[in-house]
Formats: structure tokens, C-alpha cells, sequence
């Protein structure tokens, strides 16, 4: 088998360097474990996080210890009845070729439909619930709400838009990093309107995105983006505090947002949210997510890079916004 350890800590932008992979030979699965050939890997923001070396929500990774992250594998040696050759199942040790794992710490999922694994590590999985929470849980969006969200074209950030849409928002606008971006969340996603952010000021784009105000804004991004919401925010608008992207890399404390005391004058409501805080959201998700997905009313849209040796390549890559959708690793067939 083959696993990504964790050699050094990221100063700033992750290199390669940081990343090796290591060859190791695993035992035959004791009882009640598996041995799971991996097919597709998830590159998530939140690993820059755990690579940092200090304790946020979850712990760092460790140096030269396997690195954990999403993942969807099949069966191909099983001590657990429950578990037979050939089951497909979704667990967390991802960044390898094969992960041998108590059963218990896997879930099957069904590979029936026409979606391929991957929709586990997106539209129907951790991000997924993430857009769902956010928006409909912590910022609690209403009928004929303007919804603005950033990062709008990656995993969170597409389903976001697409849940506000189907939930009746009034107008949906996203911010992303470039024109293509920009006409993917028009053209195919269904936005009301979308703005590229590297083309001019967030908050004179956003303004003219959204004339009459924002009553919702989930940030993936920080800093600018954050200035602006507050700024075009409606008074009682409802922010759902996902992520900070933009802020992950950086090595200097951010220079926005500078209108915090808005958050006064309008009385916004900001909160913060971990998506695994809620657990008993998780089947209302299903519920509500699953038949739109397969129905084609949820559009999935995923970057797919081939082969595990490049995984800390699509990592960066994710960093740098090469991604459009969700993007995952296909590790085997
Ligand atoms: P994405 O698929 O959105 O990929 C990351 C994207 O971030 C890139 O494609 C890039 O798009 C954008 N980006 C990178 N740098 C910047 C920048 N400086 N300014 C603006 N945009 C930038 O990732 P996810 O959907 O998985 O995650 C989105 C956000 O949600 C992240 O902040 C993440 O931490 C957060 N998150 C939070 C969770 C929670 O429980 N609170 C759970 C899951 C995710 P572009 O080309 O547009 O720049």
C-alpha cells in the first residue's frame, strides 16, 4: 500500500515538498476489519488547517504519520460478515491507495445510480451538509431572501446556491475567481447574478449584484468578501460563517473586515458553524438533497485529478481555485 505522510509544516502555500509518499505493506484485516482499495480521495481546505501544527476544532495531523481525509473504497478483504468482498463504503482514511479500518468506522454507500462515488465526498457528503446546515439551519433563509455566497463555484459554495434557489430565495448572487467561473454559476447553476472578485472591488461589485441589499451571506472567504457583506448587508440579515479561505495561506492577520461595528447599526446576526456539530441534520440532508441530485435539480459538478501520487498537487491546486465543483482524487477503477 501507498499513504501520504505529512513531512513538514506548510509556511504559507503548501509545496509538494511538504507531502512523500511511503510505501507500506499491510496486515491481513483482524476481526471486524477491512481492507478497503481506495477509489476516489477528497482534497478538502479544512486539511491546511490540520497541517498547521496547533488544535482548532480538530487536531492536527501528525508528522511522517499517515494523513487522514475523506475517502470512498471497496472492499477487498473483510473479517466482518456485515461487510462482504465488493462493498462500497465512505470513511476517513483517505491520502492512500488502501486503508485497513474497523467496519465500524465505514459506511456503505449505494453506487447503483448513474453518480459515480465521488458524489460522497460532495454534493451528497461532508460539503454537501455543510451548504445545507449553513443556509437552512444557522441562517435560517426565508422566502424571497437575496442570497449572497463566496466561493460560490466550488463544492460548498455551488450547493449553496442551488439549495437557495430551490428553497426560495428571491436572488441569488455568487462572488468566484474568474469569468468562467463567473459564467458557470449564471449559465448552468442557475445564479441570478455572479461577479468575478478578482476584477474589481468585492463591494461595489456586490453592490450592483445585489441592489436591494443582502439578507443572507455565507462566507467561505473572509476578509474582503466579509467587508463587503457587512456593508450590503440588510438590517437583521443573517451570516453563516462557513470558512475563511482566503485567510489560510497567509501568514500576517488580515487587513478586513474593518466594519465590524455595522454588525451593531444593522443588527446582523454572524454564526459560526462546524458541520459536525449537528448530527441529527444529517437524514433531513439526505432526505431533502439525495432525490434533487439524482433528479438533475441539484447540478454536480466535480475536478477530477487522476492518480494518488498527485494528490498533494490537487490539494494546492484546490488552494489556488483550479477546481471547479468539487475536487477529488481517482485513485483506482
Ligand atoms: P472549494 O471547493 O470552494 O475550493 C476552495 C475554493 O476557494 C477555490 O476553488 C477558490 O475558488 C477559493 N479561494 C481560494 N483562495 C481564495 C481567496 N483568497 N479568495 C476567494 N476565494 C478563494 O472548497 P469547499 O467548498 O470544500 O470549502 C469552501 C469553504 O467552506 C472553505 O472556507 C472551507 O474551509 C469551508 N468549510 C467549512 C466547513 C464547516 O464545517 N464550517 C465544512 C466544509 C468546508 P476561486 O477560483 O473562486 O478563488
Amino acid at each position: 500500500a501507498r499513504e501520504f505522510h505529512l513531512v513538514a509544516r506548510p509556511q504559507g502555500e503548501p509545496a509538494v515538498t511538504d507531502f512523500a509518499l511511503v510505501e507500506r505493506t499491510l496486515p491481513d484485516p483482524g476481526p471486524g476489519e477491512l481492507l478497503i482499495r481506495n477509489l476516489v480521495l477528497s482534497v478538502d481546505p479544512y486539511m491546511r488547517g490540520k497541517m498547521a501544527g496547533v488544535r482548532t476544532y480538530t487536531d492536527p495531523y501528525e508528522l511522517n504519520a499517515p494523513m487522514e481525509g475523506g475517502a470512498v473504497g471497496v472492499v477487498e478483504a473483510s473479517a466482518d460478515p456485515d461487510f462482504p468482498v465488493g462493498t462500497t463504503v465512505l470513511h476517513t482514511a483517505g491520502w492512500r491507495s488502501h486503508a485497513l479500518l474497523p467496519a465500524a468506522r465505514t459506511r456503505p454507500v449505494n453506487t447503483d445510480g448513474p453518480l459515480g462515488p465521488s458524489v460522497y465526498l460532495g454534493a451528497l457528503g461532508m460539503p454537501g451538509l455543510t451548504a445545507y446546515v449553513g443556509l437552512l439551519h444557522k441562517a435560517g433563509l426565508r422566502e424571497g431572501d437575496t442570497v449572497f455566497v463566496s466561493g460560490a463555484a466550488g463544492a460548498v459554495g455551488g450547493m449553496v446556491g442551488q439549495l437557495a434557489r430551490l428553497h426560495g430565495a428571491g436572488r441569488v448572487v455568487g462572488s468566484a475567481g474568474s469569468p468562467e467561473k463567473v459564467a458557470y454559476l449564471v449559465d448552468e447553476l442557475g445564479f441570478d447574478a455572479a461577479f468575478d472578485y478578482r476584477a474589481g472591488p468585492v463591494r461595489k461589485q456586490l453592490a450592483e449584484a445585489a441592489p436591494d441589499g443582502v439578507d443572507v451571506y455565507f462566507d467561505n472567504v473572509g476578509g474582503e468578501h466579509l467587508e463587503a457583506a457587512i456593508w450590503c448587508a440588510n438590517d437583521f440579515a443573517r451570516f453563516a460563517m462557513c470558512g475563511s479561505i482566503s485567510g489560510y495561506n497567509a501568514t500576517s492577520a488580515p487587513s478586513a473586515p474593518r466594519n465590524l461595528f455595522q454588525i451593531v447599526t444593522k443588527r446582523l446576526t454572524l454564526r459560526g458553524f462546524i458541520v459536525g456539530d449537528d448530527p441529527e441534520l444529517a437524514e433531513g440532508f439526505y432526505r431533502d438533497v439525495a432525490p434533487a441530485v439524482a433528479d438533475g435539480r441539484i447540478k454536480v459538478r466535480e475536478t477530477v485529478v487522476a492518480g494518488l501520487e498527485n494528490t498533494p498537487e490537487a490539494f494546492i491546486s484546490m488552494l489556488r481555485g483550479g477546481n471547479v465543483g468539487k475536487m477529488v482524487v481517482r485513485v483506482s477503477d
